[in-house]
């Protein structure tokens, strides 16, 4: 009997310490007045520290808590379920939970004493600044260049669409981002790309944008430029030249729990709809009475079990994948997957649930509202395009000739 569903007793204890957390601090009024402030209050932030939830699986000797992939799911999929927008989980589990991972894997030990100790202790913000205003998807169009001058790099680009600048601005941290450090051939790319840490206080970075945005108010997007900014080598993030693929890495991390947290806000938002349709009446029954509505209600969560089951499958190969079972691009496939499904899902049980409210559903009386305008960002683009999971997909089913852009050998 190998196969077992169960979590261990810490995992529950970790479910059950989040979920209460939330219950008294992160109520859906409480997301209610966040999304129209367009703001995290910092005792948030600070309580989820104190939960030692931020940057979770950062290992112990590094300041973290040394969590598996599995328990960061699960405070990914608590925290949406309390905030529905999910701009909580996008800030601090997904963003700096799972970038922070990465960061920590590969940064020095001066950025790690700056950065990411303070960053688990809610004290500074750390991102994922790598998309550009010429195009996200598309690596090749990146235009941030580094250029080496003795012990220090000289940047300069614009990165655009990046969630937390203004908080970042506000209370100290700092991004990590993508830059062209040599020529790369035309097939490929990706190559001669570096990573670093950028403090967002080094002279010569400066905001240039803030982006209104239609859904995850309370966590901000926003651009920044970088004119001639001096990095010492320590910020350089692995090795010259291999940072796309530490930022695959990052992104696979995120990707995962991403999903995990859409699921949250799927269940969340399923269980507030149970709740109207039991209790609404329309013809002297119940709407739920209705097969019109209760099949939905049916296939929505059916569909909710399958894709949670993917998601902590997929969990559990990526916590194998860092004790070297799992290949990376075996445990990516399995990322795609639920990054492809788990936010599409969300935002169509938003949509049904907002449905079966009728005229409410469409008022911001209703709190299902915010929950199909936050999770849209992560249909839209956020930590990659469905079409790019699609990508992914398609290259591991078919093999890497059939990825569209690519030419077929005759
Ligand atoms: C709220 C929000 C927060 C974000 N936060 C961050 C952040 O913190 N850091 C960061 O770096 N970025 C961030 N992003 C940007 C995000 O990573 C990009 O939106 C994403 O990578 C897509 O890039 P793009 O928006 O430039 O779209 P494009 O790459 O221009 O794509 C446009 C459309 O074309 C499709 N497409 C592109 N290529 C293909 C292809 N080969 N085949 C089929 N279809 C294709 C895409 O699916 C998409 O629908 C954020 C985005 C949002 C919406």
């Amino acid at each position: 009997m190998p196969i077992d569903f169960s979590f261990t007793e810490d995992q529950e204890l970790i479910r059950k310490a989040v979920k209460e957390w939330c219950e008294r601090n992160l109520t859906l009024e409480k997301v209610r007045e966040m999304d129209t402030k367009g703001e995290i209050p910092r005792e948030i932030w600070k309580g989820l520290a104190e939960l030692g939830v931020l940057l979770p699986t950062v290992p112990k000797e590094h300041g973290g808590a040394g969590v598996d992939w599995v328990t960061h799911c699960i405070i990914g999929e608590e925290i949406g379920y309390a905030d529905i927008t999910i701009a909580t989980a996008a800030a601090f589990i997904v963003v700096e939970g799972a970038w922070g991972f990465t960061l920590d894997k590969y940064c020095s030990e001066e950025v790690r004493e700056k950065y990411v100790k303070p960053a688990i202790r809610g004290e500074k913000f750390v991102g994922i600044a790598t998309t550009e205003a010429g195009g996200g998807s598309d690596v090749a169009a990146f235009k941030t260049t580094a250029k080496k001058s003795g012990n220090e790099w000289i940047i300069n680009g614009e990165k655009m669409y990046i969630s937390g600048t203004e908080e970042c601005k506000k209370y100290g941290g700092g991004y990590w981002i993508l830059a062209r450090t040599s020529p790369a051939p035309p097939e490929a790319p990706h190559r001669g790309m570096t990573a670093f840490f950028l403090p967002f206080d080094t002279p010569g970075v400066e905001i240039t944008k803030r982006f209104e945005d239609c859904g995850r108010m309370a966590i901000s997007t926003g651009g920044f430029k970088m004119e001639d900014v001096r990095l010492p080598d320590e910020y350089r993030l692995g090795e010259e030249g291999k940072g796309f693929y530490y930022t695959m890495e990052g992104f696979d991390n995120a990707r995962l729990i991403i999903a995990a947290s859409a699921m949250g806000v799927t269940q969340r938002v399923l269980e507030i709809g149970i709740d109207y349709i039991k209790q609404r009446k329309a013809f002297g029954w119940p709407i739920g009475k209705f097969e019109g509505i209760s099949f939905e209600l049916a296939d929505l969560w059916t569909e909710m079990e399958a894709t949670k089951a993917l998601v902590y499958k997929t969990a559990w190969m990526n916590d194998l994948k860092y004790k070297g079972k799992f290949s990376a691009r075996e445990v990516s496939k399995y990322i795609s997957m639920c990054k492809l499904k788990a936010p599409h899902l969300a935002l169509k049980a938003c949509e049904k649930v907002m449905i079966w409210h009728g005229a409410y559903g469409y008022t911001k009386e209703c709190p299902v509202e915010m929950g199909w305008r936050g999770v849209m960002s992560y249909c839209i683009g956020a930590e990659g395009a469905a079409n790019i999971q699609r990508v992914v997909l398609v290259r591991e089913l078919l093999g890497p000739d059939y990825v569209a852009y690519k030419k077929l050998k005759e």
